[in-house]
């Protein structure tokens, strides 16, 4: 029997544990891979806080990985996108499985929308949670190749952002080439949102967020103007916004700050015929009131909410911008270290996890350069 690192948690406020598990061989409808590349998803640091529902026992977590099959039962023999697998590949993965049978399942794409979905799962059971040595992943989970060509790198360093950056614009219609879109939130998300944004030909590119470290690396992704909220009041923001659109407001605003309060501001930034994203909410948050008569709402071509999440299929779109467009690599604070390990190090300490890059840690045994991050040691 093989044993592996695993960190579980159990409440806020309560150390996240780094115990040994057993690693079992893979079932008849199961992949085992050896984590090699996590990133920290902003929905990790709420969970921590405290900010969304605790399950009753001890959980497994992290959900943006990238690890080698270590061992492929013999009914998996290819990945989502149809490309054979065998083991040595690199994947990458969302461990998340829907239950395949319930009518959002037979529906929808997005494996978060399955009401069934186990996560995060309990601990003790073998699963897809990346904060470990060794996962198990079913094969409902999404799990794509990481063609040789692609610097396994610069996909972890998209974490879970921008499958859903991706999922967001497929659904809510490409950005229009010279319009203005105004992006709220700098994390992950943001990162690519912005990305995308300027990818798609946007006339502006308004970031609002922080830190000042995350404003700028949305500039070397293409945001044409940033404001930092610490610095500046909503006021402030709608005036530059008016301003920097020629009075007209925003033709597109997504909404990607997780936090309630961007809720109504980023409604009030819209110009006419507007479309509004909202992406990043997941706190436990206020309810806010609209009135569908106003002049705004009524005004307002298509105002959308989605619930988080992303469709399968853009796992794979996620390796074009990489692998074809030859972009800025996203920029990320590195972590050296043993994925599972360095929640130990940073636990007391949720808040430095939102720190002023997406944090990656990469397993010891494979290392690679990332332009633009910063590298540190932990443990
Ligand atoms: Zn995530
Ligand atoms: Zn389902």
């Amino acid at each position: 029997m093989n044993y592996g690192k695993v960190a579980v948690f159990t409440r806020p406020g309560e150390p996240v544990k780094i115990v040994e598990e057993e690693v079992r061989m893979p079932a008849l409808d199961e992949i085992l891979v050896r984590v090699s590349m996590v990133g920290v998803c902003g929905s990790d640091v709420h969970r921590l806080k405290g900010d969304i529902p605790v399950n009753a026992e001890a959980v497994c977590f992290g959900h943006e990985a990238i690890g080698v099959i270590e061992s492929l039962c013999a009914e998996i023999k290819t990945d989502r996108a149809g490309v054979p697998l065998s083991e040595g590949d690199m994947l990458y993965w969302m461990p998340l499985p829907p239950c395949g049978v319930c009518s959002e399942c037979g529906a929808s794409k997005n494996p978060l929308h399955c009401p069934n979905l186990n996560w995060p799962p309990p601990f003790g059971k073998p699963n897809g949670a990346c904060f470990r040595q060794y996962a198990t992943l079913n094969k409902r989970c999404v799990f794509i190749r990481v063609p040789p060509s692609v610097p396994p790198e610069d996909i972890i360093v998209f974490g879970c952002g921008m499958p859903t950056a991706l999922t967001g614009l497929k659904q809510f219609g490409a950005i229009r080439p010279g319009s203005d879109a105004v992006i709220q939130g700098s994390g992950p998300v943001g990162l690519a949102c912005t990305l995308l944004a300027s990818l798609a030909g946007a006339r502006s590119v308004i970031v609002i967020g922080d830190p000042k470290r995350r404003l700028e690396a949305t500039s070397a992704l293409g945001a044409t103007f940033t404001m930092s909220v610490a610095d500046t009041t909503a006021e402030e923001r709608l005036k530059l916004v008016k301003r920097l659109t020629a009075g007209c407001g925003a033709s597109f605003v997504i909404e990607a700050a997780g936090t309630a309060a961007a809720f109504p501001e980023g409604f009030n930034l819209l110009g006419m015929n507007g479309k509004y994203l909202i992406w990043g909410c997941i706190q436990v948050a206020p309810q806010h009131q609209l009135t569908p008569s106003n002049s705004k709402c009524s005004e307002t071509e298509d105002y959308g909410v989605n619930r988080v999440g992303h469709d399968n299929r853009h796992f794979v779109t996620c390796f074009d911008p990489v692998a074809n467009q030859g972009i800025v690599r996203f920029p990320c604070a590195l972590l050296q270290g043993p994925p599972a390990d360095f929640f130990n190090a940073w636990h007391p300490f949720p808040d430095k996890l939102n720190r002023d890059l997406p944090v990656v840690a990469i397993g010891e045994d494979k290392l690679g350069e990332v332009e633009g991050g910063r590298r540190e040691e932990f443990g």
